[in-house]
């Protein structure tokens, strides 16, 4: 299936490595001129010397003022993959309220803020948008030690249905990709213990974890008019977990 956003605008979040950084990339490679938002410069170096094209944007997004005076002069964006996160691994009896507030602040609240700006944009326009949050199976399985990053998690899915179903009339569809353990440098801090890996992969019927690319190609197909229907779903990217 050939996918062109030639000539879109698109806004990746957490753009610096993993499938965020991944994602840009292939957005650009199909087309888009893509702004790359994260927090560490030495990222978005690399990232342009990989793809001159790409628009780098450094800032926190916990910092609401920050991320609104980095945000205002990128124009017009069609396309938002909100992508960043952070995880802390915290038994339950051990979470502490700073982690907590990181997890949500991230995962969720800036979120909720950069698609504030960015669909306040596509609405104005009236050009219709494609938004993409970037949850994961945790939202819908307890796992060890994940307790407030599966809240988080949760929230962004319902998150994603309140904002098709608000942004829909606008013509912005809002969905979400829900990938199992990918090994970025998120994913080696879960699952680099063979054991505790094995056990994972002993619950997805295809026997592996996801590839970056797996779960690259779910959020082009949600950004692209060939969803055009598809609007506040939790697509798994799970190779099955979910299902059973
Ligand atoms: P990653 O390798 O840790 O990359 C996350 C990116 O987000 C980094 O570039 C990071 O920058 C950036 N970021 C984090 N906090 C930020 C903030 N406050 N402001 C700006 N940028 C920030 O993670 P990943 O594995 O690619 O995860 C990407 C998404 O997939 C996340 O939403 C994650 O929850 C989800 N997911 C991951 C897995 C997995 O197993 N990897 C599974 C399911 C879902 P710094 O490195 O500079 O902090």
């Amino acid at each position: 299936m050939e996918i062109s956003f030639a000539g879109k605008q698109a806004l990746v979040t957490g753009a610096g490595k993993g499938i965020g950084r991944a994602t840009a990339l292939a957005l650009a490679r199909c087309g888009a001129r893509v702004t790359a938002v994260t927090r560490t410069q030495a990222d978005l170096n690399s990232l342009v010397q990989e793809c001159p094209a790409i628009v780098p944007v450094c800032v926190d997004l916990v910092d609401w003022a920050a991320t609104e005076a980095a945000l205002k002069d990128v124009g017009p964006i069609d396309l938002l993959v909100n992508n960043a996160a952070y995880a802390k691994l915290q038994p339950f009896l051990e979470v502490t309220p700073d982690q907590f507030d990181l997890m949500f602040n991230v995962n969720v609240k800036a979120v909720l803020h950069v698609s504030q700006m960015v669909a306040g944009g596509m609405k104005a326009r009236g050009s219709g948008g494609s938004i993409v949050n970037v949850s994961s199976q945790a939202s819908q399985r307890a796992l060890r030690d994940h307790a407030v990053y599966c809240a988080t998690k949760g929230a962004l899915d319902m998150l994603t249905k309140v904002m098709a179903l608000e942004l829909g009339p606008h013509q912005i569809r809002v969905n979400s990709v829900n990938p199992t353990v990918v090994m970025t440098k998120m994913g080696r801090l879960g699952w680099s213990d063979p054991e505790k890996a094995q056990t994972m992969k002993s619950r997805i019927p295809l026997g592996r974890f996801a590839e970056e690319e797996d779960v690259v190609n779910c959020i082009l197909f949600l950004l692209s008019e060939k969803s055009s229907m598809v609007n506040g779903v939790a697509l798994p990217v799970d190779g099955g977990h979910l299902a059973c």
